[in-house]
């Protein structure tokens, strides 16, 4: 295995320096949150008013949580802790949840995101000999600049084609011979069904890479999409709350991604009661923001799910891998009394070689009782047009669900392209009960 480094002296810290490095990090941040008005009221309340009230990481949990809703109150500048002059850029979430927040950066806040994010580059092993090709929307929304600057800063060579128009996408595959792509799994699902469409195959191109984040995803897809491809696909996980992209990435391993924990803390709580489990255990993830000072973020509440590995990486990186993203605390939906993660759906679709590249999960209610439809693509290679195959696979497909969701399901199955498709984030799940 060819291991890589960015910066090897951080990336492999003993965990022990790490904590240390981190505790001085809060420290400097506890100082510029208490120049927000926002922080200055919540700290002083929890009995802390200046950096030497946190001594050690464990009085990290003094601190109250920040929500999303806590941005969007304390929107425009309550988070806002230097002079807007010092203000470089801004972004915004892409308001999947509600309405959009800001996010406030320095230059020198940009400069350690970018750091972080050259350093997710390097563990996959790409570099200055690559062609990337970032098909994330730029603009606000912060999967585009995010992985632009890190990929600059490694010496790739940069396509910021951005999303969509797949027609584009696959000429400038081929004109430029694209090695990495950054990309949602939903989209590169969706170009691999259109590539007959404009004669190419994935033969045809020298893709070896591709970055994928901004939306859940099983290891199913994952090993789904290599097969498709022929390529290695690495999970790239972030938050616009968090800076953006860079959080977290997998290393050439593929086992999990490694939270550059010197840039920030991680926490997994019990959602419920907020108490931080011990590691290993599920639940929700919350991050502190080591390195942005425009903006401080302490205790912020992800509602994603996900764990941590205790065990080290044999890549000799320290940084704790968490687990692959699970489900949102806010997305689990609730089917006749039963909860069910729209992404146990996937994971057991994906393991069905006939099932196709795209699906949609509706809900609907009749005579007071929730039913749960799966649309699913077929994949047309290995169907006939024989109807009784088609019966065949329904059962199949409802079975399999059933073994794992523990509830019944109506399949239909449509022919590839059928169902609506996506360039950015994916909306798999349609929920028409309260229309009824
Ligand atoms: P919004 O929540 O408005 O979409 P972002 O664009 O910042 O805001 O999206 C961040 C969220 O996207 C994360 O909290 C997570 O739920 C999801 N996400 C990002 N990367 C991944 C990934 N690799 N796997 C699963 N989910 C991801
Ligand atoms: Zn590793």
């Amino acid at each position: 295995m060819d291991i890589r480094f960015w910066n090897q002296e951080i990336e492999t810290l003993a965990q022990k320096d790490l904590r240390q490095l981190q505790l001085t990090r809060l420290r400097e941040l506890i100082g510029y949150a208490m120049k927000t008005p926002f922080y200055h009221k919540r700290l002083k309340k929890a009995g802390i008013s200046s950096p030497e009230d946190i001594q050690d990481l464990e009085d990290l949990q003094k601190i109250p949580f920040t929500v999303k809703d806590d941005l969007r109150q304390a929107f425009p500048k309550g988070l806002l802790a230097v002079d807007m002059e010092q203000v470089v850029r801004i972004h915004s979430s892409s308001g999947t949840t509600g309405i959009p927040t800001v996010i406030y950066y320095t230059a020198k806040d940009l400069d350690r995101w970018t750091d972080l994010l050259a350093r997710g580059i390097v563990a996959t092993g790409a570099g200055p000999a690559d062609v990337f090709q970032n098909m994330m929307s730029y603009g606000l929304f912060t999967g585009g600049l995010g992985l632009h600057y890190g990929a600059e800063r490694v010496g790739l060579t940069v396509i910021p084609v951005g999303g969509g128009n797949t027609q584009r996408q696959l000429q400038l595959m081929r004109d430029f011979k694209t090695s990495v792509l950054h990309i949602t799994p939903s989209y590169l699902l969706h170009i691999h069904q259109r590539m007959p469409e404009f004669r190419i195959s994935p033969a045809d191109l020298n893709l070896k890479k591709a970055w994928m984040g901004a939306e859940p995803h099983s290891e199913n897809t994952r090993l789904k999409l290599q097969e498709l491809y022929g390529i290695d696909i690495y999970n790239s996980y972030g938050l616009s709350e968090m800076n953006g992209p860079g959080v977290a990435f997998e290393c050439a391993y593929k086992k999990d991604l490694h939270v550059w924990e010197d840039g920030y803390i991680i926490e997994i709580i019990d959602p419920a009661t907020g108490k931080v489990l011990p590691e290993g255990q599920e639940g929700e993830v919350v991050f502190t923001n080591l390195i942005r000072h425009a903006m401080p973020l302490l205790r912020y509440r992800t509602r994603d799910l996900a764990f941590l590995h205790p065990e080290p990486c044999p890549c000799g990186r320290t940084g704790r891998r968490m687990s692959r993203i699970t489900g949102r605390t806010d997305d689990m939906m609730i089917i006749n009394g039963v909860n069910v993660f729209p992404s146990q759906i996937e994971e057991i679709l994906m393991s069905i070689p006939e099932v196709g590249n795209n699906y949609q999960i509706h809900l609907t209610r009749k005579e007071g009782l929730d039913r749960l439809a799966v649309k699913v693509e077929i994949y047309s290679k290995l169907f006939t047009g024989d109807l009784s195959q088609l019966d065949a696979l329904k059962a199949k497909i409802n079975d399999k669900l059933r073994a794992s969701i523990t509830i019944n399901s109506r399949i239909e199955l449509h022919e590839p392209g059928a169902l609506p498709a996506f360039e950015g984030k994916a909306k798999r799940v349609v929920d028409e009960r309260d229309k009824l």
